[in-house]
């Protein structure tokens, strides 16, 4: 760890790791998962240029009663050894399961889940990245200060737009 602290990048889930299920549907089930394609390669490669990965979910179906935090933490415990197996998995995870109306701080498109990283490491937010699919995620990654890449959509709010996960190598550099 240089004295600036670690750079990281922030990863979304749902759209961005593994296959978004239909409005208003949730990944209860490891059964559900499916991982999108090119995921194991392009975070071995960011991993290697020495940047922490962390995952930054917003999980409202527990709020709303249609899965357990233990369901989730299921779900993640899974995704990780999966990962593990292609030495690619998250440093972190940190997930949000409050609701619309909860108004708390940890749900994107507010940045409280990204800053609950600094309880384990000191974030280089000059180099560091947000990734995601949707416009809270850019507007999270904006509001902790880290650059911010959209993936599937050309978005303004964001640094920089691309169309595949797998784009940003170009970028994370
Ligand atoms: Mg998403
Ligand atoms: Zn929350």
């Amino acid at each position: 760890m240089s004295l600036r602290g670690n750079k990281a990048v922030f990863f979304d889930r749902d759209g961005v790791i593994n296959e978004k299920l239909p409005e208003d549907r949730y990944v209860t089930r490891w059964e559900e998962f499916r991982f999108l394609p090119d995921v194991f390669r392009t975070l071995r490669h960011i991993k290697s240029r020495g940047y922490l990965i962390i995952l930054v979910t917003n999980q409202r179906g527990i709020a709303r009663k249609l899965m357990t935090e233990q369901q989730l933490q299921n779900i993640h415990q899974c995704m990780q050894a999966a990962l593990e197996l292609h030495g690619c998995s998250f440093d972190r995870i940190f997930y949000c399961p409050h609701d619309i109306q909860d108004h708390c701080y940890c749900r994107k498109p507010r940045p409280g889940l990204l800053a609950m990283a600094e309880q384990y490491y000191r974030i280089d937010k000059a180099n560091s990245y947000m990734v995601g699919d949707s416009a809270g995620d850019v507007e999270a990654g904006r509001r902790y200060g880290i650059k911010t890449i959209r993936i599937g959509t050309r978005d303004a709010t964001a640094d920089y737009s691309v169309g595949r996960l797998e784009d940003i190598l170009n970028i994370v550099t």
